[in-house]
């Protein structure tokens, strides 16, 4: 799967999480559109950097080779010019052993960035021939309240700006939030110019995972099958298994996840949907509790955590919210309330311990108090007076290595994981002995010791960090490790019951 996004910017790691959502990182170290962690999701694939690509990533390559010299004089233009790399973009996937490219146009038809791509794929039909391409069109039929009807016009309206860039869909999906009814279909297949049966309706569901079965009662990937032949029946078991598990759930749980951009839920949403599948799957339900991290800067915030049956304390950057997150911390350990902390998490959990149980006072990590008297958090460059991994992001997945008989060994059940990354802090070595003596013990490590990976506490029900993003690897038919022995943690405490997990021991 691919996704070309006409905006600007080179790759989304620089845009802003309230603007965009989250930045979605893939095994070799992509910064990319958080579509592409709902394509993971659903195929259950891991797909890389050449999965995304913007306008700006293309113009720059087009830009280099002029540089360069590549076009030996030539006039640089969008046309032949930008669309061949765009279409260069959407052959590079036939490297993989897919049978089929899945490739997302974002934006909106109608849009001046979206014009280049537009010319891309009609070009693309031409070059590799005609029932080799199904171009799929996704429409919105909006329901118009007070007279109780859907409407097709904007249907209309983008298919024929579509037509008169030389596009002429092979299939319409009716994006509403109702079902369409048949005779709507009718007209829209009339005025469009499209088989009935490929005039194809997703209404919203109650969980997006119903969708692939939505779309196949809707007999999308039918017409898709008969237009580009080949082996393309899907395998709905993991699917309906998941439905059923949606229509049944035996418990209720109650997450809350601290965090900075809270009130875009989309900056939070590979956790939001770990959270979500992850209880599909266990028979569950969660209900995600969205704190904002500066609410719990002042005095009674305990009020807000108290109920809960578990807390994330997901990754960020910068400073704002810090001390609420660190608060957070402090106050699960103490309350014995689940506690998984992501990256930035298991970094406030750490100067939370630091501080209130070596009683090290001032500690903090060095990306927020250069000066601190404790950086039990810092840039490894700083430890080490050394310069490791440039100093840069350390992005992607790397492997960490276990400690045999810990709890995340049990909960992985190897000896050696990986997860993505995406940071550049880093817990301080000289602090680790310290916090292990107390209880807090660095359990994963790096495979050269000197990275800590994974934290874990004695004596509590889940008290957990990772310096990595686990969410992005969690699928809905097979979800993540740490979050299924959270939301176990936190489903035992709903449950009022012994925590499970810990009785392993
Ligand atoms: N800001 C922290 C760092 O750079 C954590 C980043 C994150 O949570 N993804 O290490």
């Amino acid at each position: 799967m691919q996704k070309l996004d006409p905006y600007l910017n080179v790759d989304p790691g620089t845009l802003n999480p309230y603007e965009h959502g989250e930045v979605f990182v893939t095994d070799d170290g992509g910064e990319t559109d958080l579509d592409l962690g709902h394509y993971e999701r659903f195929i259950d694939e891991n797909l890389t950097k050449a999965s995304n690509a913007t306008t700006g990533s293309i113009y720059s390559e087009v830009l280099d080779a002029e540089r360069r010299g590549d076009y030996l004089g030539g006039t640089v233009q969008v046309i032949p010019h930008v669309t061949d790399e765009i279409k260069r973009r959407i052959r590079s996937l036939s490297a993989s052993e897919a049978d089929v490219a899945i490739v997302e146009v974002g934006g909106t038809v109608g849009d001046i960035e979206i014009l280049p791509f537009l010319e891309a794929i009609r070009q693309f039909r031409l070059d590799v021939g005609r029932r080799n391409v199904c171009y799929v069109h996704v429409t919105l039929v909006p329901f118009i309240g007070p007279t109780g009807e859907q409407k097709t016009k904007p249907t209309q309206h983008s298919v024929t700006e579509l037509r008169s860039r030389g596009v002429q869909p092979d299939v319409i999906v009716c994006r509403s939030d109702r079902p369409v009814s048949e005779a709507l279909k009718h007209k829209i297949s009339n005025l469009c110019d499209v088989p009935k049966e490929a005039v194809v309706n997703a209404p919203d569901v109650q969980n997006i995972y119903e969708l692939p079965l939505t779309l196949h009662d809707e007999g999308f990937d039918d017409v898709v099958h008969d237009y580009l032949g080949g082996d393309l029946r899907p395998d709905l078991g993991e699917w309906l298994f998941l439905r059923n598990m949606a229509d049944n759930p035996g418990s209720h749980g109650r997450i809350g996840v601290v965090g900075k951009y809270v009130s875009l839920a989309d900056a939070y949403l590979s956790v939001a949907e770990a959270l979500r599948h992850t209880a599909l799957h266990q028979g569950a339900m969660v209900e995600i509790v969205w704190i904002q991290a500066e609410e719990l800067e002042s005095a009674g915030f305990e009020s807000r955590l108290a109920d809960l049956d578990g807390v994330v304390i997901p990754g960020g950057f910068g400073e704002r919210g810090i001390e609420g997150k660190i608060n957070a911390a402090e106050y699960t350990r103490a309350a014995a309330i689940p506690c998984l902390g992501l990256c930035l998490g298991m970094q406030a959990m750490t100067i939370e311990f630091a501080r209130n149980r070596l009683s090290l006072a001032g500690a903090h990590s060095t990306e927020f108090d250069r000066t601190s008297a404790h950086p039990v958090v810092c840039l490894m460059e700083e430890q080490l007076n050394v310069t490791y991994l440039g100093g840069t992001m350390r992005l992607g997945a790397y492997p960490a290595h276990l400690r045999r008989g810990s709890f995340v060994e049990r909960i992985y059940g190897r000896g050696v994981i990986s997860e993505r990354h995406r940071h550049r802090y880093e817990i301080n070595l000289e602090y680790r002995d310290r916090l292990e003596s107390a209880g807090l013990k660095s359990t994963g490590l790096s495979p050269d010791g000197l990275l800590v990976e994974c934290m874990e506490l004695d004596d509590h029900p889940f008290w957990l960090g990772t310096q990595a993003h686990p969410e992005f690897k969690s699928r809905p038919n097979r979800p993540a490790p740490l979050f299924r022995a959270f939301l176990e943690a936190a489903l035992d405490r709903a449950a009022g019951r012994k925590p499970t997990l810990l009785d392993i021991n």
